[in-house]
């Protein structure tokens, strides 16, 4: 087992991965930037190291920095949460080259996995059911046309080294496909600086549901069943649940024993997420995340692992405490996602806060670094904390939320909790029925 963790990271994932060490009697070392010297990670950590100033990329990006840090406190690994450097298949790789493990898949896993295309390509390779579409890259109008022919229209241009939901344009016909395809391209190639970009159906009213998988490091994969994360707002998760009100048993054990023997195959190691979209019964993969994920708590709640203790022992070389068979779905969980964002217009609110009180009782979990007199830096992501509730069925979990968001009080600066508040009381949302683009459409009519 490790020694010391450094965790390169802030806000709550970085407490989440503190605690995790602490139960396993590990040392921690926190990085912050000068703008999180007060933060509550920073705090509670055993060293801190500041590694520069506020923007990201010159201290939470900053590798060398950060390779430093851990030479200088002597951290035999790294925790990189999600965000910042935890795809970077460079960062695994100078880790591995300094004898520090990163706690996370290899290299060559992250490099596979953030190349769209070949992560496609590899998932229809491993037998995991794909998105109708064109082989690989698109570049001339003449062969987008017959592809998009080929599958029908309406068909979605996406940028292979995609994220956070840009770099895609919808074409509704035939006529709006070269427009499309040179907005994709342009855009991808400004965002990301590369402009490949490939063609797949555009599917109309699918849900957004992903399987965590983990890989133990010995060549064996499980699946701790999925999440539906199909409330989105501009292709970001507002609020996520476990399990999928749409799926069924059987469907679940179907398309996580899909995934489970994908990770075997791969020989990955580590935690992972495969997303889906899924329409009409099927399943359609369109990308994996090859991290922890903001969601994960739900996977907790209903199965009583920590899945951060999980990815420690894997990284370590230890394996997984538990075998597909013991990983059991009990109840249900839902998380809320509460941005310092104004709820109607979603515009950061960053400021003091004055007073927070977060909820409690039965099946109540808040995963927070902020506390009152917390000043938010503006230069960051705006997730302030995350409310998971677990009740013994869907309709329980949702009494027990309404509950809880009466009770959390955050006072000084304004938070995403009414949106979530209106929610928890809306017909659809108690139905569970509601697609990927339910909560725009909602927005939109509520305006
Ligand atoms: P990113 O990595 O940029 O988040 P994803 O491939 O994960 O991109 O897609 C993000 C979101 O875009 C999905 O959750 C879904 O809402 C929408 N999307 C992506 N592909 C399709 C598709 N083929 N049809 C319909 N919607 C799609």
């Amino acid at each position: 087992m490790f020694q010391k963790i450094l965790i390169a990271n802030r806000g709550e994932i970085a407490l989440r991965v503190l605690r995790a060490c602490k139960e396993l009697g590990i040392q921690t070392v926190v990085v912050h930037s000068t703008a999180d010297a007060d933060a509550m990670h920073v705090r509670l950590a055993d060293e801190s190291v500041c590694i520069g100033p506020p923007p990201s990329r010159d201290s939470y990006l900053n590798i060398h920095q950060i390779v430093a840090a851990c030479e200088i406190t002597g951290a035999d690994a790294v925790h990189p949460g999600y965000g910042f450097l935890s795809e970077n298949a460079k960062f695994a790789d100078i880790l591995a080259a300094h004898n520090i493990t990163f706690i996370g898949p290899s290299g060559d896993h992250i490099r596979i996995m953030g190349d769209k295309i070949e992560a496609k390509r590899t998932a229809k390779r491993l037998g995991i059911p794909v998105v109708p579409g064109s082989d690989g890259a698109v570049t001339d109008e003449k062969e987008a046309k017959r592809i998009a022919g080929e599958i029908g229209y309406p068909v979605i241009i996406k940028a292979s080294a995609g994220g956070g939901g840009r770099g895609m344009k919808v074409a509704l016909t035939e006529e709006d496909l070269e427009i499309a395809l040179q907005t994709a391209r342009s855009e991808a190639g400004a965002a990301f600086g590369d402009d490949a970009v490939y063609i797949e159906k555009y599917l109309q009213k699918p849900r957004h549901i992903e399987v965590q998988v983990f890989g133990d490091g010995f060549g064996r994969g499980v699946h701790f069943g999925e999440r539906d994360c199909s409330l989105q707002r501009r292709h970001q998760k507002v609020w996520e649940e476990a399990n999928s009100p749409a799926l069924n048993a059987e469907e679940r054990s179907r398309i996580g024993g899909i995934c489970a023997r994908a990770i075997a195959d791969l020989g990955y190691s580590g935690a992972g997420t495969i997303e889906f979209l899924y329409e009409n019964g099927e399943f359609y993969f369109i990308e994996m995340n090859t991290r922890l994920q903001v969601e994960h708590p739900v996977t907790e709640a209903i199965t009583g692992i920590d899945l951060v203790h999980e990815q420690i022992r894997v990284a370590s070389g230890g394996g997984l405490s538990v075998k597909q068979e013991d990983i059991k779905f009990n109840g249900h969980a839902i998380e809320c996602r509460i941005n310092a964002e104004d709820p109607r217009t979603f515009t950061p609110s960053p400021g003091t806060i004055t007073h927070f009180h977060t909820p409690g009782g039965l099946g109540i979990r808040v995963d927070s670094g902020v506390y009152s007199g917390y000043k938010i830096p503006p230069y960051y992501d705006s997730l302030i904390g995350k409310l998971i509730v677990h009740g013994r069925n869907r309709v329980e979990c949702m009494m027990r939320l309404r509950r809880a968001l009466d009770e959390f009080v955050v006072d000084g600066i304004k938070t995403t909790l009414p949106l979530f508040r209106d929610l928890v009381g809306n017909a659809d949302i108690a139905n569970g029925d509601y697609d990927i683009h339910w909560l725009e459409k909602y927005l939109a009519k509520e305006e």
